[in-house]
């Protein structure tokens, strides 16, 4: 697996926009009437946000994504937003650079266990190529990040500096785009899919397997789980029996056929 850091400022901002506003669907009237009192800055980030949907609507995000990543054909209405934006440099201790070290350093340590993760627990092949775009993040503890597209690859992750537990954040993000390019899987109801992969990672069940999270019993899982997405609290507690049962069956298949086998599957399919 070749992981590849995407450096490019413009791709930079417009993730930590998106990051920061949110799926299209969850931004409010409110918040998107309030950015014009807020200031030009954040009302540049409105704009901005606003011609991306329009633009990943027009384009689909594969191609939307995989412009900017190639930094061909980007939007000049877009790009000309983005230039007009101020850019802040971090005041962080660990530099983008030394990151993007650690995380190429580190992840290719776990690629056979985790190859193996994925297969028997979800029945996806390890891709060859993920390409990770790194956020400046100020904070010390906040940490996120969101699956971009499926074709390529593209992860945006913001982490303040680089420490094992990395590797499940980036795993999870992973997952979604593998969900997201599987067409026979459930459509993500995002509640379901947020509550089942954050029972294997980045605190879960498979995290927990390749060592990079302590050992955990589920239902402290579950705690910290609906404690981080108090969303997921319906969807969680349904699966918290299914997971538990997962866990203790030897031979079990993959979650998929689990699911299926227990009537626990979202029956609504991707268009
Ligand atoms: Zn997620």
């Amino acid at each position: 697996m070749k992981i590849v850091i995407i450096d490019k400022p413009y791709l930079e901002r417009l993730c930590k926009i998106q990051n920061f506003f949110g799926p299209a669907d969850a931004v409010t009237a409110k918040m998107l009437e309030g950015a014009e009192f807020l200031g030009k800055e954040f009302y540049l980030y409105s704009k901005i946000y606003e011609q991306m949907n329009l633009e990943i609507n027009r384009l689909g995000k594969n191609n939307f994504w995989k412009s900017f990543s190639d930094g061909k054909n980007i939007d000049p209405k877009l790009l000309s937003l983005l230039k007009k934006l101020s850019y802040r440099s971090s005041n962080r201790t660990t530099s983008i650079r030394e990151i993007s070290r650690q995380i190429q350093n580190n992840l290719p340590k776990f690629e056979k266990n985790i190859k193996k993760e994925l297969q028997t627990n979800f029945g996806f092949t390890l891709p060859t190529k993920i390409g990770i775009i790194l956020g400046n993040t100020t904070s010390i503890s906040h940490s996120s990040a969101s699956a971009l597209s499926y074709e390529p690859i593209l992860i945006y992750l913001e982490i303040p500096s680089y420490k094992t537990k990395a590797v499940g954040v980036i795993l999870h993000e992973l997952l979604h785009t593998l969900i997201d390019q599987n067409k026979s899987l459930p459509a993500d109801s995002n509640t379901f899919e947020e509550a089942l992969l954050d029972y294997f990672v980045p605190n879960g069940i498979m995290a927990q397997k390749l060592g990079i999270v302590p050992k955990m019993k589920l239902n402290e899982l579950f705690e910290k789980n609906i404690k981080d997405r108090p969303y997921s609290l319906a969807a969680s507690k349904k699966l918290l029996k299914i997971i538990k049962k997962y866990n203790n069956t030897s031979h079990r298949g993959t979650i998929w056929s689990f699911l299926k086998l227990h009537d626990s599957l979202p029956k609504k399919t991707k268009q």
